[in-house]
């Protein structure tokens, strides 16, 4: 018996035990293998035609013995290369191939290590080669991760086939399962789909027989499904691409859109992505797994790979297949390299770009989409401290004129106006009824309505747009034509105000004459936070949240001031109660609640009381 390199045998434990995460793998590793050995033997075939063949790789297994077969024609090992290639652990041929010839076909085996992954589930592992072109086999045996034999066999054609004696079941794992003609047939097409060969496999089906009964039978049946869709012209693949989203993400609804890349330069990936009808039930949960497949040369190396995708689009699936990513020697990680980003890079502006298309030439569609996933783009906008702003600004939208309109909607739709204002609330009806909002209307000016809790995080991001300013209409510097004249009779009346201030007793900071056009009173913030802000805010963290720091605005030639001012003269108690009445309907419209509901209550029933 030959042994392994004293080295080698540590080498070999540690792989064995601790590279891979997965036992599963080890068919991914030996049928990436087959694959480049077919590669190998077809790339020698350009030269001499004589050494082609149909290429296959079979997995046969037999149960009674727990054996698990991988057979391929490719190129196949004599002596000296299976001494070399399998008795030197991290030697790898392929690698060496890879640097001696320029084949045009990417060959995936890199490291010299996949093939001991055997090991995991097996004790027993046996290859039976013939070379391309050679008339004796050898076949090397290794039970025992001390050492290997190698010996002279027969076998009628060229190729390799690998046996593994199965480890018996253990609390682990159960090894038989990779027996199981379902488990075999899901792994291959969980990794090795895309494997260029035919992976064949002898499957038990319920097959027709002559006496037109069906019988289970062992029948030959491919296993992968070859060509990745993802390399196939665009107009082919609509159909095949909605059969595979559903059947890789478990999505039963056609996906709302299908991007499909291809770059080549610098760095090279074919790129799948589908954009969901709606969102995932567990986005906002912590089971919810953001990012798209990982594939290499056909072979799947990860299946959620979330640094290909900025966190903003964590809601788009889809597959990377790039040959320039640097895989790590498990090839279950990538290393954090520099393609890595470049890929996610390429791939943001690509989607962005696609976005823009979409918007442009379905309208229609482009608004369901932000209407379900434009909270993402907007987290996009602020996340970061605006980072993507400009990346990202002409995709946003928001409700003006009673429809989903861009920035540069927007901003032509207000015309002269300097700035384009905006208000906030929970709908488009209840921002309407606000008494600014009113007011402006009616003076024929336009008002971007905020109906999303995060609208104004953004809005404040991006400051303004194309030169005009956003600004609040609740903002308590907001001006009007007639705030000189409103001021004056505020100041009038200042004994009133000073009045309204005590009675409301803490709720509002400041009490102040304000232009509302037919409205009573309205209630803004000052400073910082604005009330859209401290709802978003305290519903993160109900008692750190900042307070805004509220103002009422009273209309001082409105019909409610008259009243309060009647009753000032002459009824404290009414007054007080109209007053907090007053408050509280301003603070519902601006979609707060009532945070003491026995205050209004009574402030009411006072109110009552005193019409009869
Ligand atoms: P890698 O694939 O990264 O090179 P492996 O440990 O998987 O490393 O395999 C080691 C080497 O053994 C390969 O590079 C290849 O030269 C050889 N080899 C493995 N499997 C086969 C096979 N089925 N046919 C021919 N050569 C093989
Ligand atoms: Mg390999």
């Amino acid at each position: 018996m030959k042994k392994f390199k004293a080295e080698s045998v540590r080498l070999l434990e540690l792989m064995v035990n601790s590279i891979y995460t997965n036992k599963e793998i080890f068919l991914r590793e030996l049928i990436s293998n087959a694959s480049d050995a077919i590669d190998k033997r077809h790339f020698a075939s350009l030269t001499d035609a004589s050494l082609s063949a149909d290429y296959e790789i079979k997995i046969t297994t037999d149960k009674d013995n727990r054996l698990l077969v991988i057979e391929d024609n490719g190129i196949g090992m004599n002596e000296q290369e299976l001494e070399s290639n399998l008795g030197t652990i991290a030697s790898s041929g392929t690698f060496k191939f890879k640097s001696e010839n320029k084949s045009e076909e990417p060959l995936i085996g890199q490291f010299g290590v996949g093939f001991y992954s055997a090991f995991m589930v097996a004790d027993e592992v046996s290859v039976l080669s013939r070379k391309v072109g050679e008339s004796t086999a050898y076949k090397w045996t290794c039970s025992s991760l001390e050492g290997y034999e190698i010996a002279e066999a027969d076998k009628d054609s060229a190729g390799t086939v690998i046996t593994l004696k199965l480890k018996a079941d253990d609390e682990d794992c159960r090894y038989s399962d990779f027996l199981e003609d379902w488990f075999i047939e899901s792994l291959v097409r969980k990794y090795s789909d895309y494997i260029r060969y035919p992976i064949r496999a002898e499957i038990e089906d319920s097959v027709k027989n002559e006496a037109g009964e069906y019988e289970v039978k062992k029948v030959w049946r491919t296993l992968n499904s070859r060509t990745p869709i993802w390399k196939k012209p665009k107009e082919e693949i609509k159909e095949a691409a909605e059969e595979f989203y559903r059947s890789k993400f478990y999505d039963f609804t056609p996906p709302k859109k299908i991007m499909s890349f291809k770059l080549e330069g610098t760095v090279s990936f074919h790129a799948l992505l589908f954009v969901p009808s709606s969102l995932p039930f567990n986005y906002y949960t912590n089971e919810y797994k953001r990012g798209v497949q990982l594939y290499s040369g056909g072979v799947m190396i990860m299946e959620n790979c979330a640094e290909l995708l900025p966190e903003y689009l964590g809601f788009i699936k889809g597959v990377v297949d790039s040959e320039d990513v640097s895989l790590n020697i498990s090839r279950e990680m990538l290393q954090k390299d520099r393609q890595l980003k470049a890929i996610a890079t390429a791939l943001e502006k690509k989607i962005v770009a696609e976005f823009k298309k979409w918007q442009t030439e379905d309208r229609q569609s482009y608004d369901e989409f932000f209407t379900t996933f434009g909270s993402g783009i907007k987290y996009g906008v602020y996340g970061n401290f605006g980072e993507k702003k400009e990346l990202l600004k002409d995709l946003l939208e928001f409700y003006l004129d009673g429809k989903l309109m861009t920035l540069k909607e927007c901003a032509a739709a207000v015309g002269e106006q300097e700035e384009i204002y905006y208000a906030c609330g929970s709908d488009v009806e209840s921002i309407q009824a606000l008494p600014k909002v009113k007011m402006l209307n009616s003076e024929g000016k336009k008002v971007l309505l905020l109906t999303d809790k995060v609208d104004e995080f953004v809005i404040k991001t991006l400051g303004e747009y194309e030169g005009k300013k956003f600004k609040s209409v609740s903002a308590s510097d907001f001006n009007t034509e007639k705030s000189e004249e409103i001021k004056k009779a505020g100041e009038d009346n200042k004994e009133i105000f000073d009045a309204v201030l005590t009675a409301l007793d803490g709720c509002v900071e400041k009490v102040v004459a304000a232009d509302l056009g037919e409205g009573s009173a309205a209630l803004t913030a000052e400073g910082e936070v604005s009330l859209e802000m401290e709802k978003v805010l305290s519903a993160i963290n109900r008692d750190k949240a900042p307070k805004a720091k509220k103002v009422l605005q009273i209309n001082p030639s409105g019909k409610a001031f008259c009243v309060i001012k009647d009753l000032f003269a002459s009824d404290k108690q009414a007054f007080d109660s109209a007053v907090l009445a007053l408050y509280y309907q301003a603070a519902v419209l601006e979609g707060l609640s009532i945070d003491k509901p026995e205050k209004f209550a009574s402030a009411i029933e006072t109110l009552i009381s005193k019409m009869g």
